[in-house]
């Protein structure tokens, strides 16, 4: 569970947490989320699946030899959703209580196959406000009404894969370079917020950065078809592989759409060190119809996706996520982002290429697809 892993948090991390939070106006959430009676309870099994999950390349040395140590959690209060950095006793990222929260009652919503008011405001309202925001009048007794057992189900492995991905996104800032190429070589601080540097170079290979998080998270844990759980989960007991990969991706795609819908609200955020959503959302998808077509996704998942996003549609209000996510639902071509995001980081000197791979703690691609 994430409340015992939290009590037995180093100090120094807990303070480094506590710290980090509070340069953002924040507060590092060590509250649990297991009491017995807490309908959100599910939601703490999933982060404590999570935490697991990134736990177990503790240890692991990188080019450098230096050995992988995180602490990881939660914070309250935040506007942003998710922060990687590096601290004294390691690397630290985590993400804010409000985006579980958000995406379980969001996805509860659209686990309902009519669509109509008052869920599709309330959907809205989950995918556009930023975490920290309180809930409108209302709210609570919309949510209740959804939760039948059927909606309860869906919505917990979508909470689960679009959480994950986000989850996994700022892991792997922290798992495959990202944090200490920032550091080492552009003299940054990776925390997310705090991405903002005068020199455009440092924007174009932030943003590359970004679309690799994004590519990493995918592939390595919403893409896992077979095996190997410490890179991948599956998904419910649909055997089907295009079904599964195409839940865990579509789960994905919910998450992006909800940054999306709150980036306006992010007035703070710097625009220029992350890509825009749409362009994440292109690269994502040529990422998987790639995979697919190279044999190492099953045959059929880009279409089970297209059908999965199009039942989603009528649910959503907000013009910017709906043609956000509309794009998926369409067979013309898309750019095929793997490419462009691969061209990105080679545009890379050769030190700093070195510099990055150096710091690699995790692969940067690893499924496992029928032809690996
Ligand atoms: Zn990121």
């Amino acid at each position: 569970m994430p409340s015992d892993r939290r009590v037995v948090m180093q100090d120094q991390a807990a303070e480094d947490f506590k710290a980090f939070a509070k340069r953002y106006g924040g507060v590092f959430d060590l509250r649990a989320f297991d009491h017995p009676s807490s309908p959100q309870r599910w939601i703490g099994e999933i982060l404590g699946g999570l935490e697991t999950l990134t736990r177990s390349y503790v240890g692991d040395r990188n080019g450098r030899g230096e050995a992988y140590a995180a602490e990881s959690g939660l914070f309250e209060n935040m506007e942003v959703n998710g922060a990687a950095s590096r601290r004294s006793s390691g690397y630290l990222f985590g993400m804010t209580l409000g985006v579980p929260l958000r995406l379980a009652n969001a996805t509860l919503l659209l686990a309902h196959d009519e669509a109509f008011e008052p869920r599709t405001t309330a959907i809205d309202y989950l995918l556009s406000a930023p975490p920290s925001a309180e809930d409108p009048e209302g709210f609570e007794a919309v949510i209740m009404e959804a939760a039948d057992p059927q909606a309860l189900a869906w919505s917990r492995s979508m909470t689960f894969f679009s959480v994950g991905f986000v989850w996994m996104h700022e892991a792997f800032h922290t798992l495959i370079g990202h944090v200490d190429f920032a550091r080492d070589i552009l003299g940054l601080d990776m925390d997310e917020l705090s991405l903002t540097a005068n020199d455009p170079f440092y924007h174009e290979v932030l943003q590359a950065m970004e679309l690799d998080a994004d590519g990493a998270a995918l592939t390595n844990f919403c893409l896992t078809v077979a095996g190997r759980p410490r890179f991948g989960i599956c998904a419910d007991g649909n055997l089907d592989p295009p079904y599964r990969v195409a839940q865990a991706a579509e789960g994905a795609f919910i998450a992006l759409a909800a940054i999306e819908g709150r980036r306006s609200a992010l007035t703070h955020a710097s625009e220029t060190s992350h890509p825009w959503p749409s362009r994440r959302i292109a690269s994502a998808r040529g990422l998987l119809s790639t995979f697919e077509r190279r044999g190492h996704l099953p045959k059929g998942t880009m279409v089970e996706l297209a059908r999965r996003i199009e039942r989603l549609l009528p649910h959503i209000q907000n013009p910017q996520i709906l043609s956000l996510l509309s794009v998926l639902t369409t067979d013309g071509k898309v750019a095929e982002g793997d490419a462009g995001r691969l061209s990105e980081l080679i545009q890379l000197g050769r030190s700093e290429l070195k510099v990055f791979e150096e710091t690699s703690f995790a692969p940067r691609v690893r499924l496992n697809g029928p032809s690996n």
